[in-house]
């Protein structure tokens, strides 16, 4: 059996600086709490707890004072966060991705040049839960195509597009062709990031050349959830997984190419886990 590992897999840029810093606040004394979770992984937040980072659901959970400090998570945060914070005497320190703060900026544009702003995105995802809060108001989350018959937009409607930054390229541009057809005046803003449009880009490319893909991310993931489709999308037999109890023997029965990619916020030890137990 042949083992192939897509170029791009694992940890995004984004994701491991926010890990480092979420590690070094602990060396601090501080107490350390994290909004939801900072990375969509539970290994990896499992890791975090070990440490002593707390997590909380709101800053209101998060008892006042100067000592307690909040981590800002990769995928952002609506910008009253911060405000909340400031007002409980809480300190922040901010790991929001420059690809996600980038994509707050653009919503914020939009909204400030009086659009309707529409997030092609996943409903309830941390980081577009931020995008409709920088949307002040005017933000609306598309999924697929057929969500826009939810919303109204008519021909005088002036609309701002753009990408929750896990996004497939085909998928956004699909939606912006829709908008199009329905409005005159449409801006688009292609926030997709950079690290994502490599890791799927390198995941079809291993999908295309093996008879299995296997795909290591958490189920909370959506850029690795985005990997899994492209894989299936292409035709090959492709399984996500968590960590590698999850793999079923069953599935290497007579394959001689084995493929293995990762979301961006996987970490280098599972990814090891499961190709050490592949060459077993
Ligand atoms: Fe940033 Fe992209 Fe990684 Fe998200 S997937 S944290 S946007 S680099």
């Amino acid at each position: 059996m042949q083992i192939f590992t897509a170029e791009h897999a694992g940890f995004c840029e984004g994701v491991e600086r926010a890990y480092k810093i979420a590690l070094d606040q602990t060396k601090t004394g501080h107490p350390v709490y994290m909004l939801g979770n900072l990375v969509h992984n539970t290994q990896v937040i499992d890791k975090f707890n070990k440490a002593g980072i707390k997590t909380a659901k709101t800053v209101s959970e998060i008892a006042s004072g100067p000592e307690g400090i909040i981590l800002i998570s990769a995928h952002g945060v609506p910008p009253q966060v911060y405000q909340e914070a400031k007002d409980k005497g809480l300190g922040t320190i901010d790991t929001t991705c420059a690809w996600v703060k980038k994509a707050q900026k653009v919503a914020e544009s939009f909204a400030n040049e009086n659009r309707l702003v529409v997030i092609v995105g996943d409903n309830g995802h941390t980081e577009v839960k931020g995008l409709i809060g920088w949307s002040k108001g005017k933000g609306v989350v598309v999924e697929n195509p057929d969500g826009l018959k939810k919303i109204d937009i008519h021909a005088d409607t002036r609309v701002g597009v753009l990408a929750q930054t896990t996004q497939s390229e085909t998928h956004f541009k699909k939606i912006v062709a829709a908008i199009r057809k329905l409005a005159k005046d449409v801006k688009e803003y292609d926030t997709i990031c950079g690290a994502t449009s490599k890791r799927q880009e390198a995941a079809m490319d291993l999908a295309r050349k093996v008879e299995l893909v296997l795909v290591i991310g958490d189920k909370k993931s959506a850029n690795t959830k985005r990997l899994t489709e492209l894989c299936n999308n292409i035709g090959t037999e492709t399984h996500q997984i968590q960590t590698v109890k999850e793999l079923d023997p069953a599935w290497l029965e007579g394959k001689e190419k084995i493929g293995i990619t990762a979301g961006a916020s996987t970490p280098d030890w599972v990814i090891r886990e499961v190709i050490e137990q592949l060459e077993h």
